[in-house]
């Protein structure tokens, strides 16, 4: 029959990628999963219907993508969201008002902002502290806490946070640990398998990595936890949409080998710029260079598309002259699709963290990030050297 039905639980990564959450469509026998684009769902008579009701509970493709990236977290259960965000907000509406979550300092500026600006309105109570002092994340536990949510490697510092090690102390005070796992992809890194609780994604990102969609995940093999998120995303209705969980099944095939070839990419792209800049001035795990090389290899299986770099004397003008040569590399936000992108952070992904606590974490005004893509490396390369020849 194939699809789903002949996986083993020895099946590798891109056999799961490929198949996991997907059968034959039953009633045609349509190898792709379709796209059941409708909201509700006819019944047989009073109280009788196929399990399906109204498409905001239940919807056959959701459900290919929830049990597709369940299986490549290692989770038993998949949870799809209209966005990274939206996953965020469900996974916060399991707390109430009193509890207490520990943060990483360096999230997401849009995780940030949720945080501080709209669930701290709630009663929830947020500390930020830097994620790779795990002394640190252990001194700011309450007895209210409840979650510690990080995010590693961080952005755009490429910071690390030794999850096993953060897992052990959080679970020694009963608080669950959270990863967004969207830089790494569970292609190179599996937090549930290093003891973490819930990993969180923007699916809009490596996952989907076409760059045409937005949206989120969670994904979590505590079953109490997961019976209150399944109840939150049905209550909260911030549900994706059939088509883009289509488009994101199509993604996840071949995630594997567009994150061999990112990663490939992008080990060459950091050597250059470490060899040019030097290499306290380029932030890649990958770099021996790299404080937390070490743990780079030991949590992850490689490390990904993701680089920061300092040109020049660090000034917004340094970056600025370089940001604008770029010709291949696209100038945007967002990251994880197939094509480079080059994006100025400061002004861009977090315009609204003050300068003072970017520069107190080495994040300099024209520091510049790339989202390394799958084109040929000798373009990218030529890109990149024409544009640090900026003066
Ligand atoms: C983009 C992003 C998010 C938010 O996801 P959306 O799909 O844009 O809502 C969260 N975390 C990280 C690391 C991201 O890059």
């Amino acid at each position: 029959m194939g699809g789903d039905s002949s996986l083993t639980p020895r099946s590798g990564f891109s056999t799961r990628a490929i198949h996991a959450g997907q059968k034959p469509d039953p009633s045609t026998g349509a190898v792709v999963t379709p796209i059941y684009q409708t909201s509700t769902y006819a019944q047989a008579a009073l109280g009788k219907n196929q399990g399906f009701e109204y498409a905001r509970t239940h919807n056959a493709t959701r459900a290919a993508l929830e049990g597709n990236l369940a299986a490549l977290e290692g989770g038993r259960h998949g949870l799809c969201f209209a966005s990274g965000l939206a996953a965020t907000s469900t996974l916060i509406h399991t707390l109430s008002a009193g509890d207490h979550v520990v943060a990483g300092d360096n999230l997401y500026g849009g995780t940030y902002r949720q945080f501080s600006r709209v669930m701290s309105r709630f009663g929830v109570e947020f500390t930020f502290v830097p994620s790779a002092d795990v002394d640190a994340l252990e001194r700011a536990f309450r007895p209210n806490t409840r979650f510690l949510y990080v995010e590693t490697p961080t952005n755009p510092m490429m910071q690390l946070t030794d999850l096993a090690e953060v897992a052990r102390r959080a679970h020694a005070h009963r608080i669950r640990v959270v990863v967004d796992n969207t830089f790494m992809t569970p292609y190179f890194q599996r937090p549930l398998e290093l003891g973490c609780d819930v990993v969180l994604h923007s699916v809009t990102k490596y996952l989907n990595g076409h760059s045409d969609l937005i949206g989120g995940a969670l994904i979590t093999s505590d079953d109490e936890l997961a019976e209150k998120l399944r109840f939150l995303q049905n209550a909260i209705g911030a549900v994706p949409g059939p088509m883009d969980c289509w488009l994101a099944l199509r993604g996840t095939k071949t995630l594997a080998v567009r994150m061999e070839r990112h990663d490939a990419n992008a080990r060459a792209l950091a050597q250059l710029l470490a060899e040019r800049l030097g290499p306290q001035r380029v932030f890649y795990p990958g770099l021996p260079s790299h404080p937390q090389h070490a743990l780079a290899k030991r949590q992850a299986t490689g490390f990904g598309g993701m680089i920061s770099f300092v040109p020049g004397d660090g000034s917004l003008e340094a970056g600025r002259c370089v940001f604008d040569r770029f010709r291949l590399f696209t100038r945007a936000e967002s990251l994880g699709g197939v094509e480079s992108l080059v994006c100025h952070p400061a002004s861009m992904t977090h315009a609204s963290v003050p300068r003072e606590a970017r520069l107190a974490i080495g994040f300099a005004d024209g520091l510049l990030r790339l989202s390394v893509g799958i084109e040929d490396l000798s373009d990218l390369r030529d890109d990149l050297v024409q544009a640090l020849q900026a003066k």
